[in-house]
């Protein structure tokens, strides 16, 4: 097992495979985009696969795939396929944005993906745009289709942004309806984009769940999963759940169990904190597995 400092169980990791995408959300990116990554400034498959195999060994039993884009990357699939055939790896979940994703879910079905959260923020093809300032909805729309055709759990996740998607929050609930999908509302962070910087977030988790009662006053509270950073519930009649993060009012650090790799290399042992080592370059500069595992260790 891998304790922290804080006696806190280490065993999921977030790896961000890509920096790079395909959309522009205006809370996440500016529009012309980051300063990319250079290709050599990533980290390869083979190192990616060698920190998530110790890090498998060392604890590590979820691993979840996100970007940027990850389905950006190149020959992602062989990527995944390799990872999923880590011993003591129990889960792989990819977070994506669905844009080239509806084709590659027979493929994913194959390596063993489960669940998969889709981030949609809108129904609306005109407000897609305004958020993503992409015109990809219908793609984002038949990757859901593709996942749920192929039996594969699909957490939708929305951000909530004030004067920009509040009328999408009763038709996202309306989806849980009829399809078995978890559709989940994120309060927003005031991180790199061009979202809203604030000091106090209007659209927390009480209103959001609020303004959801107010349509359906028979919501209830179910349980939360060990770990969950969502408040679940569920409305009467419904095959689907809903779930509130509250991304930005509640902190989880009591119960937080997870460590981030972004694309770099650099670990991070907190959402907040700006990266403790950087496992790339100590890769680079010829650690062998038990020097970064110490590495690891001492960072946690
Ligand atoms: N590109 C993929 C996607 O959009 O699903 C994966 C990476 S994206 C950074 C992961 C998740 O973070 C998405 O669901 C996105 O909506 C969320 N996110 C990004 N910026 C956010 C912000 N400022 N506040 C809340 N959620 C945010
Ligand atoms: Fe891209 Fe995801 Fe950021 Fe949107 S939230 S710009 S899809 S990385």
């Amino acid at each position: 097992m891998l304790i922290d400092n804080h006696g806190r169980q280490i065993n999921y990791l977030r790896l961000a495979v890509t920096d790079k995408c395909n959309l522009r959300c205006f809370y996440c990116m500016p529009a012309e985009g980051l300063n990319w990554l250079a290709k050599k400034e990533l980290m390869t498959d083979e190192e990616l696969l060698r920190i998530c195999s110790l890090l498998v060994k060392m604890g590590i039993e979820k691993i979840r795939i996100t970007g940027g884009e990850p389905f950006i990357r190149k020959e992602i699939i062989k990527f995944l396929t390799e990872l999923s055939k880590l011993n003591g790896l129990q889960q792989i979940t990819i977070t994506t944005n669905g844009v080239l994703t509806a084709p590659l879910v027979p493929e994913l079905k194959k390596i063993g993906i489960r669940t998969m959260n889709l981030s949609l923020d809108t129904l609306d093809r005109d407000r897609f745009f305004s958020i993503t300032r992409r015109d990809e909805l219908h793609c984002v729309l038949k990757t859901m289709e593709q996942l749920l055709l192929h039996n594969i759990d699909v957490k939708l996740n929305a951000v909530v942004m004030d004067g920009k998607n509040i009328e999408d929050i009763i038709p996202l609930v309306k989806l849980a309806k009829d399809l078995p999908v978890s559709v989940r509302f994120i309060e927003e962070m005031p991180f790199n984009g061009e979202g809203n910087h604030y000091t106090s977030l209007y659209w927390d988790h009480i209103r959001i769940l609020n303004f959801i009662k107010d349509k359906y006053p028979g919501i209830q509270k179910i349980p939360d999963a060990p770990y969950s950073t969502s408040y679940n519930y569920h409305i009467p009649g419904f095959k689907g759940n809903i779930g509130i993060i509250a991304a930005y009012t509640r902190s989880f650090c009591g119960t937080c169990n997870r460590i981030r790799i972004t694309p770099h290399g650099i670990l991070k042992t907190c959402l907040y904190d700006d990266g403790v080592i950087n496992i790339k370059n100590l890769m680079r500069a010829g650690f062998d597995d038990n020097n970064l595992e110490n590495a690891v260790l001492n960072a946690l």
